[in-house]
């Protein structure tokens, strides 16, 4: 561990995951951190806030992020669990339909977490507040960087009051999010202009919360429908995860041109719609419990901010670097290994070393771009989502994971290896290895299923009647 030095501070704007957990990575490197977050009151309890939209929709947690927020903040996942949060075992607690086909549900080699958004803040933000060196202003908006291109040496920031004040220090991350205003904040300090990529399939998010049929509150499976890029029609998925409370958080979700819809009688009906209806069927026999709740600022975002000369002292983490189409369940995971790599970083110099931000930024971004191109690897494939056709490599790679994921329904091996990318445990680079190159060579070991793989419980569910709905479709 760096032991900190004199009275270092570091500043992190926003208090949401990102710099929930950048906090506590920094605390045992340095004297003090500071968590600015413009929302006027973060609460004491799992339950949503105005600011953080997003919560509404239902949030995977993978392993590989379930596991790093672990690390930082030990506690944290029994935290979840004592507090009604899932671990969903993978490949086995999982339904999944794949373009290729039905998943088989191979034992247990990696995990989930099933909870709602506000409950996995909720877990992280209670110990991070534990945390002595540690404290959040709420009701304080960033409204611009202070320093020059050469150094950022603190912010401007307004509270609710409307009175403005500079707050110094030695180091600033920036974790305001998806709608992070810092570009526009380091062209009004000289810095430099930073390489932008966006791929945007135009994903609309529909969710709702059920309440879970009797007997199928807990050990209950993720239920998910996966689109086709290849299919030549919008990509439209359903995903079923079991919460906290015995409910189901339902999200569907459209690329451009198959969006969903607001309305609550449609709801179940594009659930009817995707490539098979079996969430639907389940969504029959539940009984919600929410709105309706639509949610379109879905973009892939890239910020090449390792790429670029930045000011020292000022390091940019999560979706205010990399934001990503949420259907593949990757951003919170991504912030939290970039939050790890900010750790390790401090580890090996002081935060206040000239070349911190720079080796931070560069390690900050491996996660990130992981996720990056699982994503684009997708999306680029939609209409209007590039404005250049996608390549004769790209089309190549994509041939290559649609035959890997193939393969792995009838292969352990491979889909042991998808997994592993998928959960973000390890880099797709494991998808290269021979003994995977060898097995997709040689193509499935076992036949397709011809239907879901259900256990006689979850099937019994099916044969219960139809819960009757008061509402009616606008549409008949
Ligand atoms: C519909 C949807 C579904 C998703 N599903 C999943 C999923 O299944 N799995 C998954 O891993 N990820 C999912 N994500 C992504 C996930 O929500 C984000 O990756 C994650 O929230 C990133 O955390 P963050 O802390 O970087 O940003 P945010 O969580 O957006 O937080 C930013 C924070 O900064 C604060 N802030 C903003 N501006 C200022 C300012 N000027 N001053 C002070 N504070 C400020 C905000 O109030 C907020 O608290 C989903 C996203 C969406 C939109």
């Amino acid at each position: 561990m760096t032991q900190p030095t004199g009275t270092t501070r570091v500043l992190i704007l926003g208090g949401s995951l990102a710099g929930t957990l950048a906090a506590a990575a920094l605390a045992p490197h340095v004297s003090e951190v500071l968590v600015l977050e413009r929302e006027r009151v973060l609460p004491e309890t799992p339950v949503p806030r105005p600011r953080l939209p997003q919560a509404a929709h239902a949030h995977m947690l993978w392993a590989g992020g379930a596991d790093a927020i672990e690390e930082l903040l030990p506690g944290t996942t029994d935290r979840w669990l004592k507090a009604g949060a899932h671990r969903i075992p993978i490949p086995n607690g999982m339904v999944s339909f794949a373009p290729a086909g039905w998943f088989r549900r191979w034992t247990e080699t990696h995990y989930l977490i099933g909870a709602s958004r506000d409950l996995v803040d909720w877990g992280v933000r209670a110990a991070v507040l534990q945390i002595p060196n540690i404290r959040m202003r709420t009701g304080a908006t960033v409204i611009s960087l202070v320093g020059n291109a050469s150094k950022v040496s603190g912010v401007r920031v307004q509270d609710k009051d409307g009175q403005e004040s500079v707050i110094d220090a030695d180091l600033v991350i920036d974790a305001t999010g998806r709608g992070s205003k810092i570009l526009q904040w380091l062209g009004e300090i000289g810095g430099p202009v930073v390489e932008e990529t966006v791929v945007d399939a135009g994903v609309r998010y529909a969710s709702r919360r059920y309440r879970a049929p009797e007997g199928t509150e807990t050990n209950w499976p993720v239920i998910h429908i996966q689109a086709d890029p290849r299919e030549g029609r919008p990509g439209q998925v359903v995903s079923i995860i079991p919460i906290e409370d015995g409910q189901w958080h339902i999200s569907l979700s459209g690329t451009r041109g198959g969006e969903p819809s607001a309305d609550e009688a449609l709801f179940e009906e594009f659930a009817r719609g995707v490539r098979h209806p079996l969430a639907a069927e389940f969504l029959a026999r539940a009984e919600p419990v929410s709105d309706v709740v639509v949610y379109g600022r879905t973009a892939n975002r890239q910020r090449r901010f390792e790429k670029a000369a930045m000011p020292a002292g000022f390091v940019v983490l999560g979706d205010a670097a990399t934001s990503l189409n949420p259907v593949y369940g990757h951003g919170m995971s991504a912030a939290a290994l970039g939050a790890v790599a900010l750790r390790d970083t401090a580890a090996k110099m002081p935060v206040t070393s000239a070349k911190f931000a720079t080796r931070a930024q560069k390690a900050v971004a491996r996660p990130a771009t992981a996720a990056w191109l699982l994503a684009v690897g997708q999306d680029r494939f939609y209409p209007g989502a590039v404005t250049k056709a996608p390549t004769l490599g790209d089309k190549l790679a994509a041939r290559y994971v649609q035959r890997l994921s193939r393969t792995a329904i009838g292969n352990f091996l491979v889909v042991k290896a998808l997994t592993d990318v998928m959960t973000m445990k390890k880099p797709a680079s494991v998808l290269a290895g021979p003994a995977v190159l060898f097995a997709a060579t040689r193509g499935l070991r076992r036949p397709l299923l011809e239907g879901p793989d259900l256990t006689e419980r979850e099937r019994s569910v099916l044969d219960r009647e139809p819960l009757v709905r008061a509402e009616k479709s606008r549409t008949v």
